[in-house]
């Protein structure tokens, strides 16, 4: 057994308690396992000249690397876009992870911190950022001293001399995962989205041009230059790149977050589970988290990525999945969802303060008309300034069909 981090190789991800914060940290690969192993000669390599910016947007750009927070957003194209405003600029990691049933970015963290902290070295070099802010979710204890630890021993290693790396703690609000409300709270400032454009590749961080990247699209940034852009591409099925993390919780017998190809539909994704739990039968899914609606058994065949669910009303976004069965009710499912939009609401707005809060009293009323839901929608929609709002409806729209299809109509 070789030592790992507070713990042993055998250990990685399982619970250790650390007896000297109190924090409770799962063994992971410190920053001398991780060098051991050939970590940071990427970014040495950057440093060295060995790798130009422009090399390692097009390997981003061929691997078909996207943002995994939840956007898709190409990253290579990210790279260009903030690089094309001038400096100086900074950059942002969003580690919020509060959509609900996302636990993907903990597990990376949990276990191998140095694979995302050297793919935010490299991305800061690459958009030459002067300084890189960690947002990372206050709930994560844990992660949060592995992150402290890890990065207090690369700046000592004088890994971080030319960029240094800050972490911010969030407070639990999950408006801050949107990020200029994010960029918002590391200024010091109420976390409230800010109206778009400009957006933040041009005024950020203090009013900087700032890269924002989700955790896991850092994770894959030394795997994809050491395996190749075209084995990662390759990893996915059915035209769609790379692999997908996803979190799996609800009535499956294993969940847990699974690595599979980007394309698995929600029944290959139930098999990675070992099939329903004991006594369940697969009803419907959600396909990513809170907003991303919920949908019937029969669409599980449906490749899960990005762009799939957009034509039926939803989305993956932060590859969430949670499982329903014949046991649970869709409409108290929806209910619950709009209970916790209301909640999170940042109130900047009328249409998302007002309809989620009328849109709950309707269903607390077991009022689903129609038509009344579908004006409020609209309105949401149409006039709300961040996704909160826009999508908050997506449940409740997708069970509606649900019902209509059921009812026959
Ligand atoms: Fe805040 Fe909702 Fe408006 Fe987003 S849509 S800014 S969460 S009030």
């Amino acid at each position: 057994q070789r030592e790992v981090g507070y713990a042993t190789a055998d250990a990685i991800g399982q619970i250790i308690e650390d007896n000297a914060t109190g924090a409770v940290v799962p063994g992971y690969i410190d920053l001398e396992q991780y060098r051991a192993e050939g970590g940071y000669s990427l970014y040495g390599a950057c440093l060295k000249g060995e790798r130009t910016p422009e090399e390692l947007i097009d390997m981003l750009s061929d691997a078909g690397l996207r943002g995994l927070g939840g956007a898709g957003f190409p990253a290579g194209k990210k790279w260009q876009i903030v690089r094309s405003f001038d400096g100086p600029r900074l950059m942002t990691v969003n580690g919020d992870e509060g959509e609900p049933g996302t636990f993907k970015d903990r597990y990376y963290l949990e276990r191998d911190p140095h694979r995302t902290l050297e793919g935010a070295l490299i991305a800061a070099w690459a958009v030459e950022a002067e300084r890189i802010y960690i947002y990372m979710r206050d709930e994560y204890q844990g992660v949060l001293e592995i992150l402290r630890r890890e990065v207090e021993a690369l700046t000592e290693a004088g890994l971080c001399d030319l960029c240094p790396i800050e972490i911010r703690r969030g407070a639990g609000a999950y408006i801050c995962g949107e990020e200029s409300a994010m960029i918002e709270s590391i200024e010091g400032k109420r976390g409230l989205p800010r109206h778009r454009p400009p957006y933040i590749a041009e005024v950020g961080l203090f009013g900087r041009p700032t890269l924002n990247h989700n955790v896991e699209t850092l994770h894959w940034i030394r795997t994809i230059a050491e395996k190749g852009p075209g084995w990662f591409a390759d990893q996915g099925k059915e035209g769609h790149k790379g692999l997908r993390s996803f979190s799996v919780s609800g009535r499956v017998a294993e969940p847990g977050v699974k690595i599979v190809p980007a394309g698995t539909s929600v029944d290959e994704l139930i098999e990675a589970c070992g099939g329903m739990a004991e006594g369940h039968e697969f009803r419907a899914f959600l396909p990513g988290g809170a907003s991303g609606g919920i949908f019937p058994a029969s669409m599980g065949d449906l490749p899960l990525d990005f762009g799939t669910f957009e034509p039926h009303g939803g989305f993956v976004g932060s590859h969430a999945v949670v499982i329903l069965s014949d046991k649970d009710d869709l409409k108290k499912a929806a209910l619950n969802l709009l209970r916790f939009f209301k909640h999170e609401s940042c109130g900047q707005c009328t249409p998302c303060r007002a309809g989620t809060e009328k849109m709950v009293a309707m269903l607390e009323a077991d009022n689903w008309d129609d038509g009344l839901l579908a004006d409020l929608e609209q309105v949401m929609r149409d006039a709300s300034i961040c996704g909160l709002g826009q999508a908050a409806s997506n449940p409740v729209r997708s069970v509606l069909k649900i019902m209509q299809k059921e009812a026959g109509r």
